[in-house]
């Protein structure tokens, strides 16, 4: 509690950098101050966590009934029907963390404001906790920003592809060449966006992913002129509402034609890994993407933190052990 109370003043002076860190993005309806003041405590962040997870009044984990008495003293229930004792965090990811849970509400709030992401590095200075449990608390944070469903992507798609990662610098196909991972954006005009982690550019790879995204019945569908782009849409049957726009010849936009939507949603992704998370591994590539389409597609949401704390409360426990044998070098 006195540590909470002690930081708030650092806070301020905290709020004026993280504008800067943020350039100008949306703090939404609730900025630091008022997290601090709303979940300021333990026991200000276990009532939220409560009234989240059981939103009609504490339920039964076992046996669901909803005659339930509290144990004040040790922050648990007690089930007056199967005598089940259980805390509001049972069975969650917060299951058996030993960070307070206000230090997970910041952590949450930080990934989720912060529109380029933030590293486990940075977590760890302005949290005062180690390495280790920096790291560990980020990836359960961004496990939880996976979206699961995955609608067919509708009207006008643009598809273009990126390279991020290694040393050399530059984006082309040279710089593939020279070790780079290749990310696959598939994004809807006016709607969603979507990153993938591919093995290569090839035809055959394209035509997966746009088969698995966009809708049969989609209107038109934009790329530049890579040529693999005109075998994967042969192979789908989408040539006819293939359009393409010349980059090699530096043109970029004729009428509707063009893919600058989707390479909007490149440029954080570039600048959130050159410049915070410094070096993301290649097993680490898809929970990033993960963590950045998840944040760009809730950029209008003025909800995002109760959404993301809703989606933490709904998490079942992942343990360090199965992250670890997961993602085993750390970045
Ligand atoms: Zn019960």
């Amino acid at each position: 509690m006195e540590q909470v109370f002690g930081c708030l003043v650092r806070f301020h002076v905290l709020r004026v950098l993280l504008n800067f860190l943020f350039h100008g993005a949306s703090m939404s309806e609730l900025d630091l101050c008022a997290l601090i003041e709303d979940f300021g405590s333990e026991e200000k962040c276990r009532r939220y966590l409560e009234r989240l997870r059981w939103p009609n009044g504490v339920v039964c984990p076992t046996c669901k009934s909803k005659k339930i008495s509290r144990i004040a003293e040790r922050n648990q229930f007690d089930c007056d029907s199967c005598r089940y004792q259980f805390s509001a965090t049972a069975g969650t990811i917060f299951h058996d963390t030993h960070l307070p849970l206000w230090k997970w509400f910041l952590a949450t709030y930080l990934i989720c404001e912060s529109r380029k992401g933030m590293s486990a590095n940075q977590i760890k200075r302005m949290l005062k906790i180690t390495y280790k449990t920096s790291w560990y608390l980020c990836h359960r944070i961004r496990h939880t920003m996976i979206t699961v469903a995955k609608p067919d992507l509708d009207g006008t798609v643009e598809v273009d592809e990126t390279f991020v990662g290694g040393k050399k610098k530059g984006f082309g196909m040279k710089a593939a060449k020279a070790a780079k991972e290749v990310v696959i954006g598939i994004r809807q005009r006016g709607g969603e966006l979507r990153f993938f982690h591919a093995a290569d550019v090839k035809s055959g790879t394209l035509a997966q992913y746009i088969r698995e995204n966009v809708s049969k019945h989609v209107d038109v569908l934009v790329t530049d002129d890579f040529s693999a782009y005109h075998g994967a849409m042969k192979q789908i049957g989408f040539s006819a509402k293939h359009r393409t726009i010349n980059h090699s010849k530096k043109v970029y936009v004729v009428g509707d034609i063009h893919t600058n939507t989707v390479e909007s949603a490149f440029s954080p992704l570039k600048r959130g890994i050159v410049g915070t998370w410094h070096r993301v591994s290649a097993k680490h590539l898809s929970a990033y993407l993960d963590e950045m389409c998840f944040r760009f597609n809730n950029r209008k949401n003025d909800f995002l933190f109760r959404d993301t704390m809703l989606k933490l409360i709904n998490s079942s426990n992942l343990e360090y052990k199965k992250l670890t044998a997961e993602v085993r070098d750390a970045a």
